[in-house]
């Protein structure tokens, strides 16, 4: 079964406004208008973009983050439904600095992950371990837990719709990248893990993205591998020409 191949920019907390708006209007204007594309500007951008990609195909607007509730007296959060509200398809969910600087753990995620599918939004779930977890050899066994106590508690035809995204921390922004092997191996065993908790064709239609120090240098090989859907990218998605040339490779 065919699955969707994406490639994603995470801003991170990068780029004012002006600088935003010729970011986006560069991407929109230089990509490859036959693949799929989802970016996740900071917050205060997201109307904004959503508005800027209107009548274009095949490119989306995510959010960063989310509030683990519903709305009410939460200072400074952002509600699943008002990021509806303002045209959001997607939401990242579990991003390892999100889990690191503001302490989320799998408790927290699992409401977030509720909160964006009870607004008929789309998760991007990302999990992956520290380097002393795959320096210990218990990398695979580690992430699949992560899955376990988050996005494999969610029945079949609700886990169909997310997307996954498998990112090392210690890939993260350092330079470093998981070499195509490393990316395969666990991508695999993830699809299998999906196999296990739900069926094949689950996990042969579930989109796995990569993501961790991928840039245009290596992009081509990663997005090679038979398990990885293309790539959740971070700092190389802050200049056109580099996403672009990214997007090219899926
Ligand atoms: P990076 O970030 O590409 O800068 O390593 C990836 C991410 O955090 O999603």
């Amino acid at each position: 079964m065919s699955r969707k191949k994406i490639v994603a920019g995470n801003w991170k907390m990068n780029k004012h406004w002006s600088e935003a708006l010729i970011l986006l209007h560069q991407i929109i204007n230089k990509r490859d208008k036959d693949k799929h594309v989802l970016l996740f500007p900071p917050a205060y951008f997201l109307r904004q973009a959503r508005m800027m990609i209107e009548g274009q195909s095949r490119i989306r607007i995510g959010a960063q983050n989310c509030a683990s509730t519903e709305n009410g007296a939460y200072t400074g959060e952002l509600s699943a439904s008002m990021l509806k509200s303002v045209g959001v398809s997607h939401v990242l969910v579990g991003h390892s600095e999100r889990r690191a600087k503001f302490g989320e753990d799998n408790n927290v995620l699992f409401e977030k992950l509720n909160r964006v599918l009870e607004q008929g939004l789309t998760p991007v779930f990302c999990f992956g371990e520290q380097k002393e977890i795959r320096t210990s050899g218990s990398h695979i066994s580690f992430a699949i837990e992560q899955l376990k106590e988050t996005v494999f508690k969610i029945d079949q035809e609700t886990f169909s719709k997310l997307i996954l995204a498998y990112e090392p921390v210690w890939a993260i922004g350092t330079g470093l990248t998981a070499s195509p092997v490393e990316a395969q191996e666990m991508h695999q065993a993830i699809r299998e893990a999906i196999v296990d908790r739900y069926n094949d064709d689950t996990a042969q239609s579930c989109t796995i993205l990569y993501g961790g120090s991928c840039k245009p240098s290596n992009a081509a090989e990663l997005f090679a591998c038979p398990d990885v859907d293309g790539g959740l990218i971070g700092g190389a998605s802050l200049k056109a020409n580099d996403f672009c040339s990214i997007i090219n490779e899926i």
